[in-house]
């Protein structure tokens, strides 16, 4: 008798962020057949635009963007299936369900959720308004655009750190605007420090960015004495934490949720890829015990 054909997408992926790919190559190399979904048309998630990768324990210097690119060579090497499309739905039935952006359905028997998170937005008057006009989520992408000038980082994280280090190699001037303090790395904030066009503006946070046609100056509020003040600069980089994704998180065993989209991630690339390559170890070991 002839033996059924296999699933052709025994395994889903959905999100091709380092968690995504490393889970996806990983599953692929156990020997599975695996398909990874990407809303985005680019791959590396929150660190695509991030021009150096810190705290890879491997040698070399890497731009996300080279190592998402080394992922997917490695992923694709090994069988992965790529679809360009967002998912739109996850049903957990007897048998599952996935549906992408373009109404396509799919069948998988284990699905890794790996749909991280966004940057989380300031919520105050302006910031929409001035996107591409003087706020940027993107060091790397328009830092060249305030060579010599005055830049505005929000936040105290390890990732406004990385970015205002980037800027600081080209604006002007840098003042990191700090609501509490920093929480990013002592060696992050040490090599910060060290920059002399870099300085602080402590237990203030952001009420309004202001401006005419282009940004002008950040409204500011002392969180302690709750004074008004007003930082004049050309550009705003918020860097202020995660919203993480908390799509498809059904509570099914064949669902499994790593990396920035699971809730305690830890927060470095290179956790993300262990639970990536982790996930895709339970998943292969579901599929053999259904077998
Ligand atoms: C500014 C900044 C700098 C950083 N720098 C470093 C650093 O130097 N070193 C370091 O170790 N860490 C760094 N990090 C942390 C790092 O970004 C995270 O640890 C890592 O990106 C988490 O990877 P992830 O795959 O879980 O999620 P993400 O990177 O968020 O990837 C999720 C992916 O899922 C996709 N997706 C979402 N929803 C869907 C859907 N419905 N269908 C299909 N696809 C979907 C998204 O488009 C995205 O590509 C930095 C973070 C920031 C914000």
């Amino acid at each position: 008798m002839a033996r059924p054909l296999k699933n052709p997408e025994e395994v889903a992926v959905i999100g091709a962020g380092f968690a995504g790919l490393s889970a996806a190559r990983h599953a692929a190399r156990l020997g599975r057949l695996v398909t990874l979904f990407e809303s985005s048309g680019l791959y590396g998630g929150l660190v695509a635009t991030v021009g150096e990768v810190d705290d890879l324990p491997f040698p070399g210097t890497w731009s996300g963007q080279d190592l998402a690119m080394h992922l997917l060579e490695q992923a694709q090497k090994v069988g992965v299936r790529l679809v360009d499309s967002a998912v739109a739905r996850l049903d957990a039935g007897d048998r599952m369900s996935l549906i992408d952006a373009e109404g396509r359905e799919y069948t998988p028997e284990a699905v890794i959720v790996a749909t991280g998170g966004s940057l989380r937005k300031l919520g105050v008057p302006g910031e929409e308004e001035f996107l591409g006009r003087g706020v940027s989520r993107c060091a790397t992408c328009d830092g060249g655009f305030y060579r010599g000038k005055h830049v505005a980082v929000i936040g105290g994280g390890d990732g406004a750190v990385h970015e205002a280090l980037t800027l600081s190699k080209l604006a002007g001037q840098v003042t990191m605007v700090c609501r509490s303090p920093m929480r990013a790395k002592r060696e992050h904030i040490d090599k910060l420090d060290a920059r002399e066009n870099v300085r602080f503006a402590w237990d203030s946070e952001v009420t309004a960015v202001q401006g005419d046609t282009k940004v002008t100056s950040l409204a500011l509020r002392n969180v302690k004495t709750g004074a008004a003040s007003s930082l004049d600069c050309d550009g705003v980089f918020p860097f202020i934490g995660i919203e993480r994704s908390t799509a498809f998180q059904l509570d099914d065993p064949r669902i499994f949720t790593v990396g920035a989209a699971r809730d305690g991630f830890g927060g470095t690339g290179i956790e993300a890829m262990a639970e990536g390559v982790s996930a895709a170890e339970a998943a292969h070991r579901l599929l053999l015990a259904g077998k």
